[in-house]
């Protein structure tokens, strides 16, 4: 096949070359996609049985829906059992085998996915609706071709058959949490937002990613065998010819090079050139990662996403387990704060055990997630706050709050804590007197009310990533609406303008712990808004930290002062663009200079 480059949105930096993996929409290898001649009739015949029992399953599923939700809903169903029988699929499906040796798998795969395909690139949501429909009678007909009962694909942790890159459709926060790094190297995917949680955990595992690479990349893929993956421009290329193979060996050096470069900024302070010191922080996704953070040049924890101790596993973690994971946090970052992030499960992040849970969650950001889920729920919240506040006898624990909207959220979740403090305390167990607890501002109703929040909180901590969702209506994990999920969208300076006026007028610390605190391009916004507390994955801190050493907090106010005269976000982006170019040049940094792509 002809080298073929794919452009995507860069959400975990790196280069990765090696062999593809096509991963079907279960998050299960595909078997190879070309089998020999004599082989094809084998291969039909697989098909047409699975194709039979695909569709004997969906309609008993109509008849189940039927009954339990009436006819109107097994309606649905029905016409997933009429798309399995269609004639058509079926005789589409074989000319492919007979035309090209196709695998039962493949052929299904490539035919549904192309339908799927053009009806997606219409921008109709009845058309959406239709090849989402697709996509589920695919994954029932790949279930029976596989000889498996449909698994949950949230908890199905892709596997691939041999080290290499993974390419997929699309893959799930805890389908991303289960990849080994040491046999996937990389991976990219057709869907997916830049602070999409799938991108976070590709982060803290450090697996170079791509996601939102359209829907032709599996198409392509099918036909493809080496890829290069380049996580910190955004590319995938198939099939690289040796030119391009050769260029990208050159860049990897460069890369590592530079990273070399920045590895003894590590124990270096975080302080700007005229003497402000910025604290930074570390956002971990798993307790093995607190001590490299160190090694890093972080102080601390800044945020520690708790819940996935709870994805990739059948049941809930007890207290105790709960309880080694903070300690061996504490232990990790020897004796520096650990900022606790209680439970924030919902939407694209929730286990089988909390199906109840999920069925009114749904995956819609707006839904019963995060703090809302943890006080529906408070036997999964209370053993968690049991395990936090045990953990604050070990070392300086801080406890956050996620997703809070309303001050009554804050008291009720507040109250808990100290409802679960007094059990714990008579039960014999040392609690110190004083654990800060704090709450993430990441939705615009909390981000105005921030004054009232101030009187009664220890610190803010900004979550950007849900920040920029709500406040500009577009779901993070969507690529079509990425154009407006930037932090430099002036609504967005104005709401974090004023969280901090509200916490320096209370004197409380205010963090930024979304993506932009670990966004060069930001960073001097952030400054210059009065942040002096960043929070972000372990790999981004050398970069900060080498920035913030060159930057003037009166020139950062400065800057922040022009900001505000700008309208657009496409205005901002480019006054910190050229700020920071000039910074870096300036002050001889200009090797520095991080990809355009990376930002916004
Ligand atoms: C955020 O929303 O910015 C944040 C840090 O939380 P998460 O990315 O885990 O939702
Ligand atoms: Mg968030």
């Amino acid at each position: 096949m002809p080298m073929r480059s794919l452009r995507g949105v860069p959400v975990s930096p790196g280069l990765a070359f090696g062999r593809i993996q096509v991963m079907d929409p279960t998050g299960r290898p595909l078997p190879s996609r070309v089998v020999s001649a004599d082989r094809v009739s084998t291969e039909k015949e697989r098909l047409d049985l699975a194709l039979d029992r695909a569709h004997s399953e969906a309609l008993a599923a109509e008849q189940d829906a039927s009954q339990r939700l009436g006819p109107q809903y097994a309606e649905i169903l029905g016409a997933h059992a009429r798309m399995i029988d269609d004639p058509e699929l079926k005789r589409e499906a074989h000319e492919r085998m007979d035309q090209e040796n196709l695998s039962a798998e493949h052929a299904i795969l490539e035919v549904l996915d192309g339908r799927a395909s053009r009806l997606e690139q219409m921008s109709h949501s009845y058309f959406s609706a239709r090849a989402a429909d697709l996509r589920d009678i695919m994954g029932r007909i790949l279930d029976q071709l596989q000889g498996s009962p449909p698994t949950d694909s949230e908890e199905a942790g892709p596997v691939p058959m041999q080290t290499g890159l993974i390419l997929a459709h699309d893959l799930s926060p805890s389908q991303t949490a289960a990849l080994d790094p040491s046999r996937v190297l990389g991976f990219g995917t057709e869907v997916g937002g830049r602070t999409s949680h799938t991108a976070i955990v590709a982060n803290a595992l450090r697996i170079p990613a791509v996601v939102g690479l359209g829907s032709n990349l599996l198409v392509l893929a099918h036909g493809a065998n080496m890829a290069i993956i380049d996580g910190d421009e955004g590319l995938v290329i198939l099939d690289p010819d040796t030119e391009t193979w050769k260029h990208y060996e050159r860049e990897s050096q460069q890369r590592s090079d530079r990273r070399n470069e920045l590895r003894g900024i590590g124990s270096l302070p975080s302080i700007t050139r005229d003497g402000s010191e910025v604290v930074l922080w570390g956002n971990i996704e798993f307790p093995e990662e607190a001590e490299c953070l160190i090694a890093e040049g972080a102080e601390g924890v800044g945020l520690y996403r708790t819940e996935f101790l709870y994805l990739g596993s059948d049941r809930p973690p007890s207290e105790d387990v709960q309880l080694a994971a903070f300690r061996a946090i504490l232990h990790g970052v020897r004796g520096r704060p650990v900022t606790i992030r209680t439970l924030d499960l919902g939407t694209d992040k929730l286990p089988t055990y909390m199906k109840t849970a999920a069925s009114r969650a749904g995956d819609r950001p707006l839904g019963l997630r995060s703090i809302r889920l943890s006080l529906r729920e408070p036997e999964f919240f209370r053993t968690q706050l049991r395990a936090i506040l045990r953990a604050a006898g070990f070392g300086p624990v801080r406890v956050m709050f996620p997703l809070v909207t309303t001050l009554e959220e804050w008291r009720r979740a507040r109250c808990l804590l100290e409802e679960v403090r007094g059990e714990l305390i008579a039960e014999g167990y040392e609690i110190p007197a004083r654990v800060p607890v704090g709450v993430m501002i990441e939705v615009p109703a909390a981000a105005i009310m921030a004054d009232r929040f101030a009187a009664e909180v220890d610190f803010f901590s900004i979550g950007t990533n849900d920040l920029i969702q709500y406040a500009m209506a577009a779901d993070r994990a969507d690529e079509s609406v990425a154009y407006l999920s930037s932090g430099a969208d002036p609504s967005i300076l104005r709401l974090i303008e004023r969280v901090v006026e509200a916490a320096r007028a209370r004197g409380i610390e205010v963090n930024i712990c979304g993506s932009m605190g670990g966004d060069p391009h930001f960073v001097p916004l952030l400054l210059g808004l009065g942040i002096r507390h960043l929070s972000m994955s372990p790999a981004q801190v050398s970069e900060i930290k080498n920035l913030v050493r060159v930057l003037d907090t009166s020139e950062t106010a400065g800057l922040v002062e022009h900001l505000k005269e700008l309208d657009t976000a496409n205005d901002v982006m480019n006054r910190l663009k050229r700020f920071l170019e000039d910074t870096l040049t300036r002050t001889g940094r200009a090797g520095a200079t991080p990809s355009e792509d990376r930002a916004g």
